[in-house]
């Protein structure tokens, strides 16, 4: 489906959901996209929007029926694995009823219609948990350590579940992946908007937390691509979206800090115990062979440009 086509996206209001959109509409995708009523509407041109909320099922389920879309992706989440310690019920609710009752949906829509329908559930690489080696690949144990990763995983387990039954569904297994459009409880936005707070003589320490954490960062909109290639492919298949390569979050702040031109900033960084979690992968990175494979997916763009574009916008907004 290029340029023709409808498609259903969940998570509209999220980072990914706003790269999709756009990617969508620019192709002549018919674009529809379910709002969480309880947040201010996405400016989305060409974009339908539907208000909802993903936790009533027989709404989500009438409105897709309804629209039959050819692609469902479902982006939706509570994305923090820090709030998902607060909120393990509602975390489990979002990341991992609602996705299983929408794959339930789609197949239906497959079986009212005759339609192809292309399902893409956006997985995480917290489905691992703490592996215990690197780089993970599609066959890593899965074995979550935070309520976050559990709900994913069982989402994750689901999509196994429905492709059996003759769903093209695909589970694209994204690891961390930033833009200017992340959260600032993320840990990358954090830096880069302190960073050019610090830099602008607006804020004059960095608090974090786990410092020797490491993570595979890669660009946002290089991650949609991968989930609408997955969705595009003639076969359904679980994909690892990540760059392969793993930094940590000291090294998060020293490319920031020296993207910014603020020097001697060794000094402006401190750790608060707060902030360190209860339970932490110490690395994730993620070995890409099948998406290079199967999708001729890979990252377009590394951590240092990563880390300047972040830090650039942030930069821009004073
Ligand atoms: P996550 O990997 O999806 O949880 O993404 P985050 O950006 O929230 O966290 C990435 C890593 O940064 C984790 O290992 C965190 O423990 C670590 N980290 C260190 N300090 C902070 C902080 O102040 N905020 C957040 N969110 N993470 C931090």
């Amino acid at each position: 489906m290029t340029g023709c086509g409808r498609a259903f996206v969940t998570g509209i209001g999220g980072q990914d959901g706003h790269y999709l959109a756009r990617r969508l509409a620019d192709e002549g995708v018919e674009v529809h996209a379910l709002a969480h009523d309880a947040e201010p509407p996405p400016d989305l041109p060409g974009v339908e929007l539907h208000l909802g909320d993903l936790t009533r099922a027989d709404d989500v389920r009438r409105l897709v029926l309804d629209l039959a879309p050819d692609e469902i992706y479902n982006l939706a989440a509570l994305s923090s694995v820090g709030r998902s310690w607060e909120e393990p019920a509602l975390t489990f609710a979002i990341n991992g009823t609602a996705a299983a009752e929408l794959l339930a949906t789609a197949l239906q829509v497959r079986e009212r219609t005759g339609k192809d329908v292309r399902f893409v559930q956006a997985s995480s690489a917290e489905i691992f948990g703490s592996p215990d080696r690197s780089p993970q690949d599609e066959d890593t144990p899965i074995r979550p350590v935070n309520p976050y990763g559990e709900a994913k995983a069982f989402a994750h387990q689901q999509v196994d579940v429905f492709r059996a039954k003759g769903l093209h569904a695909c589970a694209a297994i994204l690891y961390n992946h930033e833009s200017p459009l992340r959260p600032t409880q993320f840990v990358t936005r954090k830096i880069t908007s302190t960073v050019a707070a610090i830099s602008r003589g607006r804020a004059d320490r960095l608090v974090l937390g786990n410092l020797d954490a490491r993570r595979d960062w890669g660009w946002a909109p290089d991650y949609v691509d991968a989930m609408v290639r997955a969705a595009r492919a003639p076969r359904p298949g679980d994909y690892v979206v990540a760059t392969g390569v793993s930094h940590s979050v000291r090294d998060f702040v020293a490319a920031a800090f020296t993207h910014a031109g603020v020097p001697d900033w060794e000094r402006l960084v401190e750790v608060d115990q707060a902030l360190v979690r209860p339970a932490d992968a110490t690395e994730l990175v993620g070995d890409t062979t099948r998406a290079a494979r199967d999708l001729a997916w890979t990252a377009t763009v590394g951590f240092h440009d990563v880390v300047a574009r972040m830090v650039d916008a942030d930069l821009a907004a004073y």
